[in-house]
């Protein structure tokens, strides 16, 4: 069965991913209202009408990935899946909440999802949501790369991976120097190089395609973020996912698998 990723926001305006296999709708991130969330959707031939979405899994509660959670789970009347480090009493007293446990698989209809933690300033973790034969990772909002996220990664077929900014731009541009020291510390934004790192650790894993995602406006451009991370991991398939661009994959293996067999 095929699974697909249409990427319905990426970047500080808003972040929003649907994935759809096996008849199951799951929105990770929901950085946009319910009305944005209809029109992007028809725009990408995915009207929202016929299927409904089975359930939204937000990362963390940052507006930019939480601001439309509460009104999308209202309208559409669907489960909000949480981990123990958001904390949304609004969103618990008025829809239904399924809480989990990060690190510990669990299912969506028959798709299953697994989160992992990794260092932002506020708790936030990456995502990995499969079907049967494919899967695919998303990862924005991390300080730094990490072995935890390098291994969740290693098995997806495709991973939405942020590339935020880059360090010289970030260094001369217009950010006042609080937020350089948030956004290019251990608990802010993955830098190109640092993105690059954690391409370079994957290459010869399952993982066969990386989309750069959440590029900042102010401290980077598509060009560099693409430049430095495809040059990192030269047998990596590199994508740019620019601000505001729509767009729809599909997820593939890109290479064979051999099951290990015991001998006899
Ligand atoms: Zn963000
Ligand atoms: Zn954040």
């Amino acid at each position: 069965m095929t699974l697909r990723a249409y990427v319905l926001g990426t970047g500080s305006s808003g972040n929003s991913l649907l994935i759809e296999g096996e008849g199951v709708r799951i929105l990770v991130d929901a950085g946009l209202g319910p009305r944005q969330l209809e029109a992007r959707l028809a725009a990408l031939g995915a009207p929202l009408d016929a299927a409904g979405i089975d359930g939204i899994v937000p990362t963390h509660h940052h507006g930019d990935h939480f601001g439309g959670v509460e009104k999308i789970a209202r309208a559409l009347k669907c489960p909000v899946y949480l981990h123990p480090g958001i904390h949304a009493p609004r969103v618990r007293a008025r829809f239904p909440v399924r809480e989990y446990a990060i690190g510990r698989r669990f299912r969506i209809g028959s798709l299953e999802v697994l989160a992992e933690h990794v260092p932002h300033d506020a708790p936030q973790v990456a995502v990995r949501v499969a079907s049967a034969d494919h899967a695919i990772g998303y990862a924005t909002d991390v300080g730094r790369p990490t072995q935890g996220l390098a291994a969740l990664l290693a098995q997806c077929d495709v991973a939405l991976l942020e590339a935020n900014h880059c360090t010289e731009m970030l260094a001369f541009g217009p950010y006042p120097m609080h937020l350089r020291h948030r956004v290019g510390g251990g608990l802010g934004h993955l830098s190109n190089v640092q993105t690059g790192e954690m391409a370079a650790r994957l290459v010869g894993s399952r993982l066969g395609s990386i989309y750069l995602g959440h590029l900042s406006r102010s401290n980077n451009t598509p060009e560099r973020a693409l430049e430095t991370v495809a040059s990192a991991a030269p047998r990596m398939k590199v994508s740019v996912l620019p601000h505001g661009a729509l767009c729809m994959l599909e997820i593939r293996r890109s290479r064979a698998f051999q099951l290990a067999l015991p001998f006899d």
